[in-house]
């Protein structure tokens, strides 16, 4: 079997490790020159983590990554609550942080171990099929014909485009920010720290390595809208980002299928999007193994609509000024703070959705 996969982002290279691993190793074409340099996602879920178990990702990622202990929200600067996300040395129940591009140069390096490789500088422009096959132009000049191509060419997909597939949902008018740091003495080590303002500003803290952190906020200066004292020491990059809630009508179309931010997009609350690709591409992956893609779209067009309806839910919810969300929130935590069932039960829900 021929395939293809365009993107070499977490979900294409997944999908190409799961395939390689399977002994079906598939050209993985890239449009930049080399590795992406971008820090995009951090959180890695328990999910991906078992996803990526059986290919020795997860292993490595495990060596590399900061293991996520708890997470501590504040309201205004008050610690409300602390929710052990550390609850056994089982992965299944282990939520680490690295920085995608840490994450994608571990996928590249385990491709390379069952003898695949990223085709970097390899822009796909235009695609064509019929009932055989699929034929692929790249910007190169050069074509490929394809038994199935795997369209992980993220938010702003070529292939979606060519192919007419609709990206429904809606852009939200929020203008977010992201900031990595360098900090020294920072209190809450290993943790993911939400601090909410009654306004319904946020800033939420991941550690990502020693002495090394991300802050992202639903305002347009991450730094400024921390209301706890970081003492900074070097800010790597800061920028700002729009947001949308969106999802392909359909993930499949003949022999082309589409897979993570190709097939769907929404906010980073509850830091979703990266893993949801990487189970959209195992799923890819072994139904391409298995022969039986007719049930792809419906699978993972399901669990994709899910978490956008989840996560808007919890980014509006959160977000809101009005004076009655911050109550519910402030009396949730405190019962939560009061209960430590309560708290398991909802660190389970952060981890496992
Ligand atoms: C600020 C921010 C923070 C985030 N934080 C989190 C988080 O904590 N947790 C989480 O799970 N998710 C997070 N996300 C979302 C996450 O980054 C994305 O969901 C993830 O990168 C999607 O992976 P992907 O491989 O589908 O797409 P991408 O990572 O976008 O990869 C697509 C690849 O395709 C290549 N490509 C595009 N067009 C072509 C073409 N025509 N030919 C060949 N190659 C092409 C691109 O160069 C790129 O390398 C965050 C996103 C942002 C913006």
């Amino acid at each position: 079997m021929n395939i293809l996969v365009v993107g070499a982002g977490p979900t294409g290279l997944t999908a190409a490790v799961e395939l390689a691993r399977q002994g079906i190793v598939p050209v993985v074409a890239e449009k930049r020159p080399e590795g992406s340099g971008l820090s995009r996602a951090v959180g890695i879920l328990p999910e991906s983590l078992e996803l990526l178990a059986p290919s020795g990702t997860a292993q490595a990622l495990l060596r590399k990554a900061m293991r996520i202990e708890r997470a501590k929200i504040f309201l205004g600067d008050t610690l409300k609550v602390t929710l052990p996300l550390d609850i056994s040395d089982d992965l299944h129940d282990t939520a680490v942080a690295l920085p995608q591009d840490r994450t994608e140069e571990i996928l590249r390096e385990r491709l390379a171990a069952f003898g695949g490789a990223v085709s970097f500088d390899r822009e796909v422009v235009d695609i064509t099929q019929n009932a055989t096959g699929v034929d692929v132009s790249f910007a190169n000049g050069r074509r490929q014909r394809a038994d199935y191509v795997i369209a992980a060419d993220g938010v702003h997909s070529r292939i979606r485009t060519a192919l007419g597939i609709a990206y429904g949902g809606r852009d939200i008018e929020e203008i977010w920010s992201i900031a990595d740091v360098n900090a020294r003495d920072w209190p809450h080590d290993r943790s993911f720290v939400l601090a909410r303002a009654n306004t319904g500003h946020m800033a939420v803290v991941a550690h990502m390595a020693p002495q090394r952190y991300r802050v992202v906020s639903n305002t347009p200066d991450a730094l400024k809208s921390l209301r706890l004292p970081m003492d900074v020491t070097r800010i790597n990059r800061q920028g700002q980002f729009h947001l949308a809630a969106r999802q392909a009508k359909r993930y499949q179309m003949g022999r082309v299928f589409l897979a993570g931010d190709a097939a769907h997009c929404h906010s980073p609350v509850g830091g979703r999007g990266m893993n949801l690709g990487i189970a959209d591409a195992a799923d890819l992956a072994r139904r391409l193994i298995a022969d039986d893609l007719d049930g792809y779209h419906d699978a993972r067009h399901a669990a994709g609509a899910k978490i956008l309806a989840e996560t808007e839910r919890l980014r509006l919810f959160l977000s809101s000024s009005r004076a009655v969300n911050t109550l519910t929130i402030r009396a949730a935590l405190t019962l939560a703070g009061a209960l430590p069932p309560l708290r398991r039960r909802i660190a389970n829900r952060f981890l496992h959705g």
